[in-house]
Parts: C-alpha cells; sequence; structure tokens
C-alpha cells in the first residue's frame, strides 16, 4: 500500500508514521508513504501558500495552485488517477467500514488543509473523497491524515502479526471488545475472571461475547441499535 501526504508540515507525520507497528511494516516494505510539501510547490517568491478570502471574513485560504503541481508532481508518473482525499470536518465521518473499504486501495493520496482551509476548486479537480475524523474541528489535516493512515494500515495484510488480529477488536464486528487481562492473577484485591484462569476454551469463548454484548448494551447502545439490536457479524 503506498499512501503519499500532501502537506504544510511534513515532519508532523513523518515522525509519527516511523514508531511501532506502522514504522515496522514500512521497514517490512508493506507500507510506503511519501510526505509531499505543499510550500515547494510555491511559485511566489516568498513561498506564499496562503491567501485571504474572497468576500472577506476571517484567516487564509490555501491557494490552489501549489496544491495542484504538488498533486500533480505524483499523479503524472501514474497510469490512472490517484484516489485523493482531502481531510476535512465536512467529509464522511470514518468507520471502521470506511477503513476496512480504503485498504483495499493500492494507493491513496491525502491531502491535509491548515487555516481555513483549502480552495473550493482544488476540492472539485482532485478529490475523490472527503473524510473527518469527527464532529469537531482541529487546527490542521496533520492528525486527522495520522489517524486514517493508522487505521487503513492496520487492515492491510501482514502489517499486524497473527497475535495482534483485528477480528476481536471493537468495532470490526459491531461490537466493542470484551475486557482484557494479563498478569498478576490479583491487583489490588481484584481478581482475573475465574473463566479466564480455566483453560477452558468454549467457555472462555462464550464468556467473551456475553461481556463484549453486555458493555456495547451498556457503553454504546448506538451501536446494537443501528443494526436493529443484533451485533452484525
Ligand atoms: N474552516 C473549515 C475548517 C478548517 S480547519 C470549516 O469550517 O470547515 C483546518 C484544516 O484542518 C481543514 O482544512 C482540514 O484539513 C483539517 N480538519 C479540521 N478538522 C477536521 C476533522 N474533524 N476531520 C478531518 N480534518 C479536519
Amino acid at each position: 500500500m503506498k499512501i503519499d501526504i500532501l502537506t504544510l508540515f511534513p515532519e508532523m507525520v513523518s515522525h509519527a508514521l516511523d514508531e511501532s507497528i506502522i514504522g515496522r511494516a514500512r521497514r517490512a516494505g508493506l507500507l510506503k508513504f511519501n510526505f509531499v510539501n505543499i510550500r515547494s510547490f510555491s511559485e511566489d517568491k516568498h513561498r506564499r501558500v496562503d491567501d485571504y478570502p474572497y468576500g472577506g471574513g476571517k484567516g487564509m485560504v490555501m491557494q490552489p495552485e501549489p496544491i495542484y503541481r504538488a498533486y500533480k508532481s505524483i499523479a503524472s508518473d501514474c497510469s490512472e488517477k490517484p484516489f485523493v482525499i482531502y481531510m476535512s470536518p465536512q467529509g464522511k465521518v470514518l468507520t471502521q467500514a470506511l477503513a476496512k473499504g480504503l485498504a483495499q486501495k493500492g494507493h491513496i493520496i491525502i491531502l491535509c488543509g491548515h487555516y481555513e482551509g483549502v480552495d473550493e476548486r482544488i476540492i472539485e479537480e482532485i478529490v475523490d473523497l472527503e473524510v473527518s475524523i469527527g464532529d469537531y474541528v482541529v487546527t490542521g489535516g496533520e492528525l486527522p491524515a495520522l489517524v486514517l493512515c493508522d487505521t487503513v494500515c492496520r487492515l492491510v495484510p501482514g502489517v499486524l502479526s497473527s497475535e495482534e488480529s483485528v477480528t476481536d477488536e471493537s468495532h470490526y464486528s459491531g461490537l466493542l471488545e470484551y475486557p482484557q487481562y494479563t498478569r498478576p492473577p490479583t491487583f489490588m484485591g481484584r481478581d482475573v475472571p475465574e473463566v479466564l484462569l480455566s483453560g477452558h476454551h468454549a467457555n472462555i469463548e462464550k464468556w467473551r461475547l456475553e461481556q463484549a454484548l453486555a458493555r456495547t448494551k451498556a457503553k454504546r447502545p448506538d451501536m446494537l441499535d443501528k443494526k436493529g439490536g443484533q451485533p452484525y457479524a
């Protein structure tokens, strides 16, 4: 999987994607990231990339030309138009299901906005999908892009080891995950549930499913409501 990130702050994203599981998968050659600094594509003598909004109002708007040239620097080497995502609070809210769909794509380009956002015409010209990480506003698209990259990349086959399987996890099956315990068996007078120490796999599976259902009902009843009261498999 190849992901190009168009940003004014490449270092904000590059370091985070060097660490832990995603970093390991990069070194193994399963993931390829390319960070493109939009400012390098400014033709202004002061390397400006933003300007005042037409019609007045507060803040600055990212101009379309440097973004377009940054996009072209990647797209002109591609045989078909790459799938372009603009991180935006106006986009489709990121879910596990959306991430699963994006993990099937071999190549995506992510555009990060900043300030008041980007000129609308660049969205019309190059963007295939706007994605939001939730109904709130952050200062730039870099943190949202990291959330998207991490969510999508851990679904790419081979990125997680078999011990780090995704299928039991919260949201994958439409339920929250069951509670997890590790050593010691007693902590501050609280014991690990006995069934987990029993070695009886069928009972453990049954207990985990019951727990997953109960906590989804308690913490996120909306997840069950969405599926007509039934968790989806
Ligand atoms: N004026 C815009 C918000 C700009 S915030 C509006 O009201 O719609 C600056 C940049 O941060 C955006 O261009 C976008 O790339 C990013 N951003 C902010 N909140 C986001 C969110 N919830 N999800 C994804 N990207 C977001």
